[in-house]
């Protein structure tokens, strides 16, 4: 088998953590291995005296779990599944128990007691990789699926540990298996001066995966967007309605984000949800305190903060001068920029010099009150047009994950100089060594027996315990 060696660094002892949540009503805590029957067995009773070797797998048993001194533990269910039909691939029993802390760490600790180990984190995902139950992107798109916080991130992930992506990986690979056979042959007659491969033929077969190794490469940029966050900045004078715009913006959501384990979000930001994408605030803040005498500096600092954004929401509440707009356009050019008019509770909104501002460029200027949440819903609709995000469905292939990306990039690399040699009507030998490589660095995304132990201990570290 070729990940034996693997096995053999990453032990093969049975293992043991809660897999749910702490905080619930019920916890399930996951008992995983060769040993994971016999060693639930040995601290589980039922009143009938029925074991959990007697059960047939993917059925349920009512009873208790006791302690060494026979008292009783928990009142628990226990769950069975037998390799290979489990998600490990290994004989695994689900022991569900009621959510307290203290029963979850007796149960835990009698497993211990018992011969089991405590799972490092994503164990149990890496020993499904090993036991060939997923392949390596699936198993990331576990971790994806875990840390999905709106309609999107849960389709990408979706789409990935359905094995869409794997699927895609797979035709390309065989186009260029089909290309390498042709060339090969080729080699192999060498001496006798044939062309089997007509070179034309094999520069549009080349062009076609370059084509779809693109596509993906590309999709890149809309994963990273969806995975972090559309960045936004909020720029404009002192006392303009920033933060009272970004409250009533992200007011909500707040609550929902938190900082998941295994997510790429370090930090909890503020961000928030707009039909199903989220929008990352970048911290302005310098400018919020900002005093009149100083706004200056502070308008400056938010410029640079400006650099990380995609989209920019310039908000005014006054006529502002044509000086003024000219610099904002001047440095939002490579921007989507929204002009917001605020307070418009107060006033007639400044129409005359922003609407010469939106022309050209067709900016969208949308008139506001932030503290009366006047027009909100409107400026919400304009911020979701302005991240032209195409809508992700559960079978997509959007690339979400650096290591995908830097493996497509090479091969894409590759692809190319396969192109340019057969432009160049190099020899056969040099073109088939280009098309391996290519097959190779497709190859590494789903993994295999190039895997290296480092690149696994990388993914699945990442893991929360208990996955
Ligand atoms: P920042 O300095 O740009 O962040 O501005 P703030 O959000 O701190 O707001 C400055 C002042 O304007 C505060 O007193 C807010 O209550 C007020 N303000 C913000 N939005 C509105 C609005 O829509 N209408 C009115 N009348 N006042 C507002």
């Amino acid at each position: 088998m070729i990940f034996d060696k693997m096995i053999s660094i990453f032990s093969d002892d049975t293992i043991c953590a809660l897999a749910t949540a702490p905080g619930g009503a019920m916890a399930t805590i996951r008992v995983s291995g060769n040993r994971a029957v016999e060693i639930t067995d040995s601290l589980f009773r039922t009143p009938s005296g029925k074991r959990v070797a007697d059960m047939l797998p993917y059925t349920a048993i009512h009873g208790e779990i006791f302690d060494a001194d026979e008292a009783t533990v928990d009142d628990v269910m226990v769950l069975l599944f037998r390799a290979p039909h489990s998600y490990t691939g290994e004989d695994v029993a689900e022991i569900t128990c009621h959510g307290s802390r203290y029963i979850i760490n007796r149960i835990l600790s009698r497993l211990i007691q018992q011969g089991c180990r405590q799972a490092n984190p994503g164990e149990y995902t890496m020993r499904a990789f090993l036991n060939g139950k997923m392949d390596l992107c699936q198993a990331e798109a576990v971790a994806d699926l875990i840390a999905s916080s709106n309609a999107a991130t849960h389709n990408m992930a979706m789409s990935q540990l359905r094995g869409n992506f794997t699927q895609r990986l797979r035709q390309l690979r065989d186009r260029l298996l089909h290309i390498t056979s042709l060339i090969e042959l080729e080699l192999d007659f060498s001496e006798h001066d044939v062309e089997f491969a007509n070179r034309s033929q094999l520069l549009s077969l080349a062009n076609e995966i370059h084509g779809h190794i693109e596509r993906l490469v590309n999709s890149f940029n809309t994963g990273v967007a969806i995975r972090q966050g559309i960045p936004v900045a909020i720029i404009g004078k002192t006392n303009v309605g920033k933060s009272t715009l970004l409250n009533r913006l992200v007011h909500d959501d707040k609550a929902i984000v938190s900082d998941i384990h295994g997510t790429t979000r370090d930090t909890i930001e503020d961000v928030t949800q707009i039909h199903g994408l989220t929008f990352r605030f970048i911290d302005t803040a310098g400018i919020r305190n900002t005093s009149d005498t100083v706004e200056q500096i502070g308008i400056q600092r938010a410029y640079q903060k400006l650099e990380e954004a995609s989209i920019v929401i310039w908000i005014t509440d006054t006529v502002p001068n044509m000086e003024e707009v000219d610099d904002i356009l001047k440095r939002t050019e490579r921007k989507r920029l929204i002009a917001v008019v605020n307070k418009i509770d107060r006033q007639e909104p400044p129409y005359d010099p922003l609407i010469g501002m939106g022309q050209g460029r067709g900016i969208p200027i949308v008139n506001i009150s932030a503290k009366h949440g006047i027009n909100m819903e409107e400026l919400e609709e304009v911020i979701f047009k302005a991240a032209d995000i195409p809508d992700v469905q559960q079978n997509d292939v959007v690339v979400t994950n650096v290591r995908h990306y830097e493996a497509l990039s090479h091969a894409l690399n590759d692809i190319i100089r396969v192109e340019d040699a057969l432009h160049a009507d190099i020899s056969a030998d040099l073109l088939s060594e280009d098309l391996r490589a290519c097959i190779q660095h497709l190859a590494e995304i789903v993994g295999g027996e190039i895997t290296t132990e480092e690149t696994l201990q990388n993914i699945f570290s990442k893991f929360c315990v208990g996955k």
